[in-house]
């Protein structure tokens, strides 16, 4: 078990953003156990930002050959197939061939019999320098997360508190079969605040993507804090961490959900550096202030976001997000925890975009990501079997379990349970 984790994390990318393998271009693969994924590989940033083999910490994703060897093999593309037992070989860090018996002698073997061999799960959502706070807010409702761990917690943050947090998120998601995951890291209450977060995921050989976001203080008011550099400290860390697109971190902007004018500033922050945007919409009754209608009347609104939650959104911004191309992620067990709204599961599908799933907060949710795709799974069931039940003649499909597990950021790969955004 511990050479699948160790060799999957310094795995290299198969996605469409630098592929090399034709054969396989897409798909990268790690073993986990039948109940419990341990270790993977592939994937992309939250919606397609660009990532590679090789980390900033300077270990590469290059190596001795890997042979996994007799596993039951679900390579969740279409085009390559399931394989009830095969073998796969990664050499130079890729992908190089899924059959059955394959010869290597050279290669280091991992014996995945009994086991099953898929890619990681990818988390598009976590604000991970919570980790040191695991399951400090079981009960807690999202006010209750605001005031302690936000305003109290955060408020107080050092750069080592974000480090140490980051760090053991980061492991964390390891552990459980995340392999690529989004940092949606709003502690930059100073720069080294900041300096200690990429450290940190850097140093865990997770592939990730920084998303750079707003500080912490006891009134919720970043804007009125002094020693912050939120947002142009964006600039900064491009050049000095994220010059190279060749390595295994990328660079978002996590743009706060605050007044237009504030969010507007983050949005040109993020585009002049050529970085990508995430942020929080339709969250509770907060959410119903038709944010995304006010900002696309400043042609704010590209496919360069992610839109977080969406519980609340009104049908004209569900449009929006489709017709400019945008994608989502859904948080849906926090979501039924906190008070946010109906997890969109069933509307994404309605109007043809597939979500992506994300764990969001560890104080209050385990990062076991089969509990986000189960939440997501049961949800859509229910509502559907609801709609029966009150005499829909016409009611939606219902998601399998395959479905469920291809929920990914939309540019990897194709999906038959979304229309035609879902498979772009
Ligand atoms: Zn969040």
């Amino acid at each position: 078990m511990m050479h699948v984790r160790r060799s999957a994390t310094s795995s290299s990318c198969f996605c469409s953003a630098c592929n090399s393998s034709p054969a396989l271009s897409r798909r990268q693969f790690l073993c986990t156990t039948a109940a419990t994924a341990v270790a993977a590989a592939t994937v992309i940033g939250a919606s397609g930002g660009p990532v590679r083999a090789q980390q900033p910490s300077g270990a590469t994703a290059s190596g001795p050959a890997i042979l996994i060897k007799g596993g039951c093999v679900l390579t969740l593309d279409r085009t390559v197939g399931d394989f009830e037992q095969a073998d796969v070989l990664i050499e130079g860090g890729k992908i190089s061939a899924v059959r059955a018996s394959i010869s290597a002698p050279n290669a280091e073997v991992i014996d995945a019999s009994r086991m099953i061999v898929m890619p990681g799960f990818v988390d598009t959502h976590r604000h991970m320098w919570q980790g040191i706070l695991r399951n400090v807010l079981p009960d807690g409702s999202l006010d209750d997360y605001r005031n302690v761990v936000q305003r109290t917690f955060g408020a107080k943050y050092t750069p080592d508190d974000v480090y140490a947090g980051d760090l053991f998120s980061a492991l964390g998601a390891i552990d459980s079969g995340v392999t690529c995951i989004l940092d949606w890291s709003h502690i930059h209450n100073t720069p080294d605040h900041s300096d200690a977060a990429i450290k940190a995921l850097a140093e865990s050989g997770v592939r990730a993507v920084f998303a750079y976001g707003n500080p912490q203080n006891e009134t919720g008011r970043y804007w009125e804090m002094k020693g912050h550099k939120f947002p142009e400290d964006i600039a900064r860390l491009r050049k000095q961490y994220f010059s190279s697109e060749d390595q295994l971190l990328t660079l978002y902007m996590a743009a706060p959900s605050v007044a237009p004018e504030l969010i507007l500033e983050a949005f040109k922050a993020a585009r002049d550096v050529g970085a990508r945007i995430t942020i929080h919409v339709g969250v509770g009754e907060f959410g119903r202030n038709a944010l995304l209608e006010k900002l696309n009347a400043e042609k704010a609104l590209r496919s360069d976001t992610t839109y977080i939650h969406c519980c609340t959104l009104n049908d004209t911004e569900w449009k929006l997000i489709r017709d400019t191309g945008g994608t989502i992620s859904i948080a849906g067990y926090v979501e039924t925890l906190m008070g946010h709204g109906n997890p969109p599961i069933q509307k994404a599908i309605d109007t043809g975009i597939r979500p992506s799933l994300s764990v969001d907060v560890e104080t209050s949710v385990p990062n076991d990501f089969f509990q986000q795709m189960r939440t997501i799974f049961s949800l859509q069931k229910n509502e559907v079997w609801a709609r029966r039940l009150a005499g829909d003649k016409n009611p939606p499909k219902f998601l399998t379990v395959r479905d469920v597990l291809e929920l990914r950021p939309a540019r990897m790969q194709t999906s038959s349970c979304c229309g035609p955004t879902g498979s772009t």
